[in-house]
């Protein structure tokens, strides 16, 4: 059976390679006579599986030494609640940015335990730009600054790191992460659920600069705590061992393919077809989000009408392009081109896009 190509939001595709090596030990991890899943992650083997995925992680985005690497169960959600509580003291100040669905979830999250200022919105124009750096307002003796780097239902990315000064840079990277080389030093603390670009859902990655992890933030469990995780390797309790696990081959891959700069070119490569094949179609597809702001990693566009539409997405998975429709929140088309899609699938659609045009236009 042929694989489609799989523009889902995420859980999203994998390469091809992951799953074939996945399959391949499924049955006898390395010749120890049991799956990988089956083995404690106390015993030598799944240490070993869980410390090669965090050297590679910390290769592949060169993640310098002064920044912890926990691999955590529970989703991005569950992160943005644990910020809140870790960093920030009851009632104090934190400053967010608002540029989409994924920051509003954000603040959210955090809004039980502390004081959430927003320091900038695009939500009165739908989303469809970042507020310039000089138009926020942040707060004095703020907890930190939080932005959502890309945004995956409106698809609109930071294409620079804003500069805020001593508060530390808060960033949910989920969708975009390990997309093109970033400079981790600028930030205090990265988070990303895994099942976009790193692998399968059921686990997040949270890189975190070591002195913030001595806050005193809030009351809370030691298992909400990201300072005992951190001193315990993210095994206080039973880490996700299998979402781990093909999370490190995932990691794997992308070094072996040429690690950021080559899943920066072909990224920038994917969303040129598709926002080419877009704004080159006379209007009959269009996005709208300001051009310098784009995000490469998740593409919606609208069709004329709900009819073309739900045609368009009916059509594209008969021929074999899956996962299309766009989110309920802004309805039409969304594409997500993560890592694992490779050019030939981003060409894929924009061929189908053309020929769907001159059927229907
Ligand atoms: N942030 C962003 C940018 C996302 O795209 C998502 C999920 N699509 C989330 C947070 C929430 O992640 P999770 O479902 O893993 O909690």
């Amino acid at each position: 059976m042929a694989r489609a190509y799989n523009f889902s939001a995420g859980p999203a595709t994998l390469p091809e390679a992951v799953l074939r090596q996945a399959q391949a030990e499924m049955l006898d991890w390395n010749g120890v006579g049991a799956s990988i899943v089956e083995l404690s992650h106390r015993g030598a083997e799944f240490i070993g599986v869980a410390a090669r995925a965090e050297a590679d992680l910390r290769r592949l985005m060169s993640i310098p030494d002064d920044y912890a690497v926990l691999f955590l169960s529970g989703g991005a959600t569950t992160q943005q609640a644990l910020l809140a509580l870790n960093f920030a003291a009851p009632g104090q100040a934190v400053d967010y940015v608002v540029t989409g669905h994924w920051s509003k979830t954000a603040i959210r999250q955090a809004g039980p335990y502390v004081d959430v200022h927003v320091a900038a919105s695009s939500e009165a124009g739908g989303f469809r730009d970042i507020p310039p750096r000089e138009s926020w307002s942040l707060s004095p003796g703020a907890a930190y600054v939080h932005i959502t780097a890309n945004e995956t239902i409106h698809g609109v990315e930071y294409r620079q790191v804003p500069e805020v000064g001593e508060v530390p840079l808060f960033a949910d990277f989920s969708s975009s992460i390990a997309s093109e080389p970033i400079d981790v030093s600028r930030y205090g603390l990265i988070y990303a659920g895994a099942q976009k670009n790193l692998g399968p859902v059921g686990i997040s990655v949270v890189i975190v600069r070591r002195d913030l992890l001595e806050r005193a933030g809030q009351p809370r469990a030691d298992i909400f705590t990201y300072a005992s995780h951190a001193a315990r390797d993210s095994m206080l309790n039973t880490p996700p061992t299998w979402n781990w696990y093909l999370l490190g081959l995932t990691v794997k891959w992308m070094l072996d393919e040429g690690g950021v700069e080559e899943f920066a070119r072909r990224n920038a490569a994917k969303a040129a077809l598709v926002y080419q094949a877009i704004d080159g179609s006379g209007g009959f597809y269009r996005n709208e989000v300001a051009p310098a702001v784009r995000s490469r990693m998740n593409i919606p566009f609208f069709l004329p009408d709900e009819q073309l539409t739900a045609r368009f997405v009916s059509e594209s998975k008969a021929a074999g392009l899956l996962a299309l429709k766009g989110h309920k929140a802004v309805g039409g088309i969304r594409a997500s081109l993560y890592n694992a899609m490779p050019v030939a699938g981003a060409q894929a659609l924009v061929d189908f896009m053309r020929d769907f045009q001159q059927r229907n236009g």
